[in-house]
This record gives C-alpha cells, structure tokens and sequence, in this order.
C-alpha cells in the first residue's frame, strides 16, 4: 500500500511540490516510512474547486446509487483490512490488535450509511389553512472539509466520509501530518470502488494546508477532530466565512466506581479506559472515582494488573502497550506527570520510560497510576493523551457526580454498578456526549458520538451524523388559486 499513498484531487493522484514534503516516521522505531505532500494553498484550492465541481451530478445521483459507491468502499476495506491495521500501527503505534477493530469498525461504519442513502427525506407539514401545501426537503450542504486527527486516522475518516457522502456531499479530506498513511490509501480504494472523480478529494499537510481548507468560503461544513486548540481557531475562521462546523474535541472522561459494583470487572473496564490505546484516545477514560469504602481495594488490583502489562513492539501479537506517537508528545505528557507528583498526588506506579534496550527507540512511557488526586489539579483536569490514570476517591453518589462534571470537558463517562436505579440518576445528571454503563470504550455505528462544553459540539456516527451535512429547505404551496392582494382594502 505504501506505493500508492499520493493525495487525490479531482480523480488524479497529485505528487508533492519540489521542497514540500513531510517525512512519516514509525514511533515504535523510528524508521522513515514515507514522504508525503505539505500540500500548498493553491492545490487545497484546487481540491475545493474539484469538490464544487463534482457537487451537482453527486447529489444529483439517487441515494440508492451512492449507497452502492458506499457498500462497495466498505467491501474492499473488509478485503483489505490486514494490510490497513498494519499500515495504521507503523504509523500512529497503535496495538496491531486496535487497529484491526478500527478497520472492521470503519468497514461497518460505510455500511451502517450505505443503507441510509436512500432514506433522506423530509415532512409534508398540516398548515392553519386548508389550501397551503408544505412540505420540507433535506438537501446536502455542498463541500465538506473533513479534518481528521492522528490517533485514529481511519475510524476518524469514516465516521465523517460516510454520512457526508451518504447525504450527496463532495469532500475534501485533510489528515493529520502525523499518521496520514491510511487516509492516503483509501484513496486507491475510493477510485477502485468506482466513486466518480472530484466526489472524495484527499490533501495531506498540517495547520497550513488545514488554515487554507478552513478558511475557504465555498465551503458547506467544516467537520473537524482533534485538539480544543485547534478548534477555536478553526471556529474563529469559521465565524468570518459563517460556515458551520462540526467539533469533536478532547476529553478528561470520568470512570466512576460504586462499592456496590463487580469490582473484579470494574478494574479491567478502568484498564481498558486509559491503558487500551495508552490513552491516546478522546474517550479515555483518565479520571477514575472511586467509592471511598473500595478504594483501597481497586487502587491496588488496578496497579498490580498495570505493572504486568506487557510494552513492545504494537505490531507484535503478545504486546499490550505500544509507544506514544512520536518524541514531542512524549515530552508533554512526562512534563504532566513531574507536574502530577509535585502537586501532591501519590505516583503509584509508572512515570518513567521503560528501562529495557528494546524499547529504547520508541517513546514508550510505563503505565502510570497517580491516587489521592487534588481534583482542581491539572491531573484532574487536563487531557493527557497518554497512560497516565488519576484516581480521586469520593463518598457520596452527589459528590461522584460533582467530581465527574467538575471539568470544562464533557465527551464521555462511565458508571460502574448493580443499581439500576443509580445507573440511571447518576446517567441523566453527567454532563457528558456518552454514558457508559458497566463497560467502556464500546462504540457502534449505530449511536451517536460526541461532546459538550470544551468537548466540541455536533455529533458523529448514528443517524444523527448525517444531519450534520444536511440543510433544510421549506416549500410552500397556495392550491386555491387565489393571491391575496395587500393592496386592496379587504371588506
Ligand atoms: P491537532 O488539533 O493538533 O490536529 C488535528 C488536525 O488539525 C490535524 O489534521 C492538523 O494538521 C490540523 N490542524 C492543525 N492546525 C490547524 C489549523 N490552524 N487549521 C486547520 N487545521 C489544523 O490534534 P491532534 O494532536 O492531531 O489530535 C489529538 C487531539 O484530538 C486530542 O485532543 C484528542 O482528544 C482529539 N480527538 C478527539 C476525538 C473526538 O472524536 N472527540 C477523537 C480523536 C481525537
């Protein structure tokens, strides 16, 4: 796959400009994977134009017929998924295991809209008067900027690319300069599945290629995931040009313990919430509460079960914890950790580089578990976006729920308990995109994803993912024949 990996503008592979090229690196090893465009303004202009060109005969197409397009991505991305997860894990380092799921979750993503398609469709609406017929119409928004983040290139893509061209919208997709590679291949498999040229563009570049995209009026939508950063500034832009956007955002992800839970089965969903994809998700679950009359049970099964998690190569079968994405995210997140030990916190275990020569090339951090969390501290309050866990311990189920919403984030959360009428008190009172309810990080196609607050606003994934490219169009209709005239005096 690696030799077909050039950005797609209009149904034609564009290869870098002389000088302009940003070399793609494996963070297990450091090894040199590719060199891939920093695509200039006038070739993001270039994919805008492509995109506007091919808006009128793409929406034009009958959702049937776009529906197909999208089974038949999701067929060859089944076909080819091997080859992907490994393409994903030498780039971002994510565990071979991970990004398998992440290939088969974007396979089902297509799908889930491919049969969406041809259901679009609005409401005819009883008006006061009998001779005024109304009817509403969803038609698509245009260009699509789509801009993606680097610790899930793949699953990223799909839960933008699919509503969008499921409503009759044309693209341009822009990944992150750090992990591109299998955003560039979907472009072979886009052509190979037969979508016309110009309906799905694809540049590569980073905030200079994503400030020409964003800024660029003939726009319909911007959807965007990654940093709070990142996003005001694109929201700032937004607001000159009144484009909307779509934002999905960090986290800082309550996982909330009750002593009346299956504690054994707690600690492995409090595992699986930070050290799963070592924390390089938006979802993970970093802040962990727990009750104060099992505290000291689930802190100490929670760093033994961390100390024997196995680092290594992410691509290797048996490993459990791959590296952090590359040197300067490695040197943030240490930075945080020194900041979470002098503020107090109890650093459990973890907080260090491995020590064995193995590992020395890649930025590997040892699974961290701090107790005894200020909660106004920046451990309990910052994303980290690595295996970095802060437990905070509370009393009452009030003060849980004052822990969890006490941050500006507001993605996901979790509730561990056997009280059903306490799963649902505790759910409706989080002010959260997702409630998790005895299990965490489950995604489906199905239901719909996204934040509040810093978190970011609009929602992917669920039937809700394809209004976000869809505008309403109200059409009325007089059946009498009759006009009513303003300017004659009515008796
Ligand atoms: P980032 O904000 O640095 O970059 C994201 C994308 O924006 C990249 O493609 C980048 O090239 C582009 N970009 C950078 N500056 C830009 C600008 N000025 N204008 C337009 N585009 C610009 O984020 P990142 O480090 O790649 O990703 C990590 C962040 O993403 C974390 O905060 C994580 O929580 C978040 N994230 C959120 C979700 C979600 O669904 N809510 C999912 C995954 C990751």
């Amino acid at each position: 796959m690696l030799d077909d990996i050039a950005m797609l503008v209009g149904g034609e592979r564009i290869a870098p400009t002389p000088g302009r090229v940003i070399d793609v690196t494996n963070p297990f090893d450091g090894r040199l994977l590719a060199q891939v465009a920093d695509a200039t303004t006038a070739q993001v202009s270039d994919a805008v134009g492509a995109a506007e060109r091919a808006a009128p005969s793409w929406r034009a197409l009958p959702g049937v017929e776009r529906g197909r397009l999208l089974s038949r991505l999701a067929d060859l991305i089944e076909a080819r998924a091997e080859p992907l997860a490994r393409l994903e894990t030498s780039d971002n380092g994510k565990l071979l295991s991970e990004t398998r799921v992440q290939a088969a979750f974007a396979a089902r993503n297509y799908r889930f809209f491919a049969g969406y398609a041809d259901k679009i469709y609005g409401h005819t609406i009883p008006l006061d008067s009998p001779s005024l017929f109304d009817y509403t119409t969803r038609e698509p928004v245009g260009v699509a900027a789509l801009i993606t983040a680097w610790n899930s290139p793949m699953q990223l893509l799909a839960n933008k690319l699919a509503p969008a061209l499921a409503a009759g919208c044309t693209v341009v997709v822009k990944p992150s300069e750090v992990a591109p590679l299998t955003t560039l291949a979907m472009a072979g498999l886009v052509r190979e599945a037969g979508f016309p040229p110009g309906v799905v563009n694809i540049v590569t570049g980073g905030a200079e290629a994503g400030a020409a995209l964003t800024t660029d009026p003939r726009l319909g939508r911007i959807s965007f995931t990654g940093s709070v950063r990142t996003g005001q500034a694109i929201a700032a832009a937004a607001a000159r040009t009144l484009v909307p956007v779509t934002l999905e955002l960090g986290g800082k992800s309550p996982n909330i313990v009750f002593d009346d839970a299956d504690l054994d089965r707690a600690v492995v969903g409090a595992l699986a919430g930070i050290f799963a994809a070592g924390g390089q998700t938006c979802i993970a679950g970093s802040r962990l509460l727990v009750q104060r009359s099992c505290y000291d049970r689930v802190v100490g099964e929670l760093v033994r079960r961390a100390e024997d998690i196995v680092l290594g190569d992410p691509a290797a079968e048996g490993t459990q914890l791959g590296p952090l994405a590359g040197q300067a995210h490695l040197d943030r997140v240490l930075a945080m950790v020194d900041a979470g030990r002098a503020s107090g916190a109890t650093l459990r275990t973890g907080g260090t580089r491995p020590d064995e020569p193995a590992l020395a090339q890649g930025c590997f951090l040892r699974p961290t578990v701090f107790s005894d969390v200020d909660p106004a501290a920046e451990l309990a309050q910052e994303e980290i976006f690595g295996p970095v866990l802060s437990v905070l311990p509370f009393d009452t189920e009030d003060e849980a729920i004052a822990l969890a919403n006490g941050t500006e984030y507001g993605l996901a959360s979790g509730i561990w308990t056997r009280d059903l009428a306490r799963a649902h008190r505790v759910a409706r009172e989080l002010v959260a995109g997702t409630v998790w309810v005895n299990t965490y990080r489950t995604s489906a196609a199905q239901a719909p994803f996204g934040g509040v607050r810093r978190s970011g606003y609009g929602r992917e994934r669920g039937l809700e993912a394809v209004d976000e490219y869809l505008r309403t169009k109200n059409v009325m209709i007089e059946l009498s024949g009759d006009i009513r005239d303003p300017f004659v005096m009515q008796a």
